[in-house]
């Protein structure tokens, strides 16, 4: 039934896509749909007259591509194409009847037809195509009806150079088009909210690049691998990441050893915070992202956020900010980040955490307690920024 289709017609929104930037924000959907149907196969996507068209290599795997596709911000729907290699009207006929016949077991509803011609010489005009093919469809099935108010499907036929056959839509995840909206540097951790943050703000059609702060041997390699994986799989939504693998062990142990061992988590946090900006800064990101909800964790409450905030000049998005845990935890099953984000292997900031973290820093103590970590601080911050390891992610 599948292998019928050749081809898909995406819709976008409309509402963002009007006036002078259409055409780029159509330039960034197009970039995006090729980014993720690379790994399937050789697709030929173009954009033509207000849409993109998709059309499929031989032999492509259907559920592969609608699944690839459904993760195009953007996209308001799409609809899997039949292609017919003729104008022919009895073909046309043939075609549409043979399409209606394999795509509706149940013959028993009301549509209506709906057609576009490419050539305005074709020897019938949009109407008669209409009205001709709605009578061949009722000979041949007389249990269906035409209901040109409120059809139950409606059936699309284009007559171009060849002829496309459609009449399902599939929903898209809407939002923007990646790269129509700047880009920003994600925090992201092995955790559970980094990966659906930079997801939500993907969504509104923002480049993601990540940062993530990696503590060996204290962490392990199975952490970061974890964090790559992570990064694979929110950049079948968000298109390729630059992922900043930042050691950040040195800095790590200097403030354990040099302040009050309660305050750790929002020092490093704060440093965290300012390293992610300087290498946003350098690679022309207009905002950083964070997984932060507040209240979550003793590092989450409004003073701690109003600790890590201080650091920062860039803004700092934290989407899931208002957000409970399992409404995270359903926007990560959804986006099938979650399986990966609860193995078991910690991040850098399970490890030498106090047992009475303070849950309301002042940002003037934090301030005091810098000042202790001054004679060596900016150099290793400068090292840990220029040694980091940077790696391109793209979707298996
Ligand atoms: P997550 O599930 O995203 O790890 P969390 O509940 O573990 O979040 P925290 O550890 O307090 O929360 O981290 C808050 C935010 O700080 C994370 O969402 C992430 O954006 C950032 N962050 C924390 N640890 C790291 C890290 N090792 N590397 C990069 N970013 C981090
Ligand atoms: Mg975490």
């Amino acid at each position: 039934m599948e292998q019928m289709y050749r081809a898909f017609l995406i819709k976008y929104g409309e509402i963002g896509l009007k006036g002078k930037n259409r055409g780029y924000f159509e330039d960034c959907l197009v970039k995006q749909v090729r980014h993720v149907l690379a790994p399937l196969g050789e697709y030929h996507v173009a954009k033509e007259q207000g849409r993109v068209f998709v059309e499929c290599p031989e032999g492509y795997d259907y559920e592969d591509t609608v699944k690839a596709i459904s993760k195009v911000f953007g996209i308001v729907g799409f609809s899997p194409v039949v292609i017919l290699e003729s104008t022919e009207w009895d073909d046309i006929t043939k075609k549409v009847g043979d399409y209606v016949d394999a795509l509706y077991e149940d013959k028993t509803f009301t549509f209506k037809c709906f057609a576009k011609r490419g050539n305005k010489d074709y020897f019938k005009t949009s109407p008669e195509i209409c009205a001709d093919l709605g009578e061949a469809l009722l000979n041949r099935f007389p249990g269906i009806s035409v209901d040109v108010h409120n059809p139950q499907e409606s059936i699309f036929v284009e007559v171009r150079n060849r002829t496309y056959i459609y009449s399902k839509t599939i929903p898209g995840p809407g939002g923007m088009p990646v790269g129509s909206n700047g880009k920003a540097m994600l925090l992201l951790s092995g955790g559970i909210d980094s990966p659906v943050a930079g997801y939500m703000i993907s969504k509104r059609g923002v480049y993601i690049d990540a940062t993530y702060f990696h503590s060996p041997p204290y962490t392990s390699e199975r952490a970061k691998q974890k964090v790559i994986d992570l990064a694979r799989i929110i950049s079948a939504y968000t298109g390729p990441i630059h992922l900043n693998v930042v050691n950040f062990t040195d800095i790590q142990m200097y403030i354990y050893e040099t302040c009050p061992h309660e305050e750790l988590t929002i020092l490093m946090r704060r440093y965290m915070m300012r390293i992610a900006e300087a290498i946003a800064l350098e690679k022309d990101c207009l905002a950083l992202i964070t997984g932060e909800s507040i209240g979550q964790v003793a590092s989450q409450t409004m003073q701690s956020l109003a600790c890590t905030n201080a650091v920062c000049t860039l803004p700092v998005m934290r989407p899931l900010i208002g957000f409970d845990k399992q409404e995270i935890v359903a926007i990560s099953e959804k986006i099938e980040s979650y399986e990966t984000s609860i193995l078991p292997y910690e991040d850098c900031c399970t490890l030498y955490v106090a047992d009475h973290p303070v849950t309301k820093p002042r940002i003037r103590d934090m301030e005091k307690s810098e000042e202790l970590l001054k004679e060596k601080i900016d150099d290793m911050v400068k090292t840990a920024i220029e040694t980091r390891e940077i790696l391109r992610i793209v979707p298996e």
